[in-house]
């Protein structure tokens, strides 16, 4: 805010500033703001004009940007140099400037007023700065209608282009976010394009090499057997990679789930996740609770098994030999929630929503022991989310962290 005290208001003024700082404050079209800016100004002076220029922070000239003469296009294209002009003045000596005359003034420049037929004669500006102070513009009062500019028009003035620079800014950051957005969203397309060009042109080949190994594999004698089962489980993981990048193609694609009322307790039983490949070569124990009744939700149990196994596969990769995972379906409230916990490496407590970003990994790719893509996670909540359920993590006050789904119980 400016030094020294400002003259008192009128009431009916000072409700009417009020106002103007809410409408500024709500509005982020920088076009809007500034015509509403100069015509309030205009009003509230009693002028018969009143102008905005904005600093070219690249030409470090000031440019019309607003104008109660509806800015004609000649207007806008005429830079006004910080150097030789009235505006000039107020935005480099950063204070209000009163000419009463402007034609003895010697930094009058009548150009404009020339290109729109308009006859200047007396100016009130003062310069519009941003959050941090800095001169960002100037805001003119032109020609006091019946007598002269006095101080509390001045003061008007200041409180009106201190709210206006400020103003000004945000919605410039604001354009910028829009325009950061608009690429990232860009990007996130192109990213999405590429997934799915790859998967499926990933898909066929893979689908011959496990065709081929398979049937080899069968007419192998017992020497070779052994080396195409390796080439079997490599091309059975591929193809895991390559489903999760479909599963993500699917959300995107806006699927569609296919609810219908499943008992939990029944379909977790039927997954048997404790039939592991992996979970018993890495000599695992898992634990089971499920209520004694059905549980029942609204859901799509197909969408509903791939995010079990998703976390199941992950609770399974992080937690090392030996390692304990629990599996725990309970009500809870008017919710079902399923806990997948584990005795695993567990997850920084500043990470544990952000895992839930695609390709989001906590360990970086280049010192990465554990497989995957990061897809996990994310197709898990996208599909949980289409469900009407919840998903979060936490890490265990013990060891390890813990996967809790939520659904809506149905009777
Ligand atoms: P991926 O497992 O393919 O890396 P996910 O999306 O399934 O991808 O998981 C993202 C990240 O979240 C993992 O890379 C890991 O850092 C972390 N994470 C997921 N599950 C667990 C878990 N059970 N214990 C510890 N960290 C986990």
């Amino acid at each position: 805010m400016k030094t020294g005290p400002l003259p008192t208001l009128a009431d009916n003024k000072l409700v009417r500033m009020v106002e103007i700082s809410r409408v500024l404050n709500s509005t982020t079209n920088l076009d809007q703001l500034l015509n509403t800016i100069i015509n309030e100004a205009a009003d509230l002076i009693n002028t018969e004009a009143a102008s905005i220029l904005l600093l070219d922070p690249k030409t470090r000239q000031l440019h019309f940007k607003a104008s109660s003469n509806d800015i004609p296009a000649q207007m806008a294209d005429m830079p006004v140099s910080l150097d030789d002009s009235i505006a000039g003045a107020i935005f480099t000596e950063n204070r209000l400037l009163h000419i009463p005359d402007v034609t003895k003034d010697g930094r009058w420049n009548q150009n404009v007023d020339e290109a729109i037929e308009f006859k200047t004669k007396s100016i009130l500006g003062v310069p519009m700065h941003n959050v941090d102070q800095e001169p960002v513009g100037v805001l003119e009062a032109i020609n006091k209608q019946g007598g002269v500019f006095t101080k509390q028009d001045a003061a008007m003035l200041t409180v009106l282009a201190d709210i206006a620079g400020v103003a000004v800014e945000k919605a410039r950051l604001f354009e910028q976010l829009e325009v950061a957005n608009a690429e990232l969203n860009e990007l996130d397309q192109i990213k999405t394009n590429f997934i799915s060009i790859a998967s499926h042109e990933l898909r066929t080949p893979l689908a011959v090499i496990l065709g081929y190994v398979s049937f080899l594999r069968e007419e192998a004698d017992p020497a070779m057997a052994g080396q195409f089962d390796s080439v079997l489980d490599a091309a059975v993981h591929l193809r895991g990679l390559i489903q999760d990048m479909l599963n993500l193609q699917y959300v995107d694609a806006g699927q569609k789930a296919e609810q219908s009322i499943v008992d939990l307790t029944e379909l977790v039983t039927n997954m048997n996740l404790d039939k592991d490949e992996t979970m018993e070569a890495k000599s695992q124990q898992i634990t089971i609770s499920l209520p004694n009744s059905p549980l029942k939700a609204k859901v799509d149990a197909n969408m509903l098994e791939v995010v079990i196994s998703n976390l199941m596969s992950n609770a399974v990769k992080f937690t090392p030999r030996e390692g304990a995972i629990e599996v725990t379906l309970e009500v809870n409230g008017r919710e079902a929630w399923l806990t997948i916990a584990d005795s695993g490496v567990g997850i920084p407590q500043d990470q544990v929503d952000r895992i839930f970003k695609r390709f989001y990994q906590v360990e970086s790719a280049l010192v990465r022991q554990h497989e995957g893509m990061g897809l996990g996670l994310s197709i898990a909540k996208d599909l949980v989310e289409l469900n009407n359920g919840r998903i979060w993590a936490e890490n265990r006050s013990a060891q390890g962290s813990q996967f809790i789904v939520a659904f809506n119980i149905v009777d």
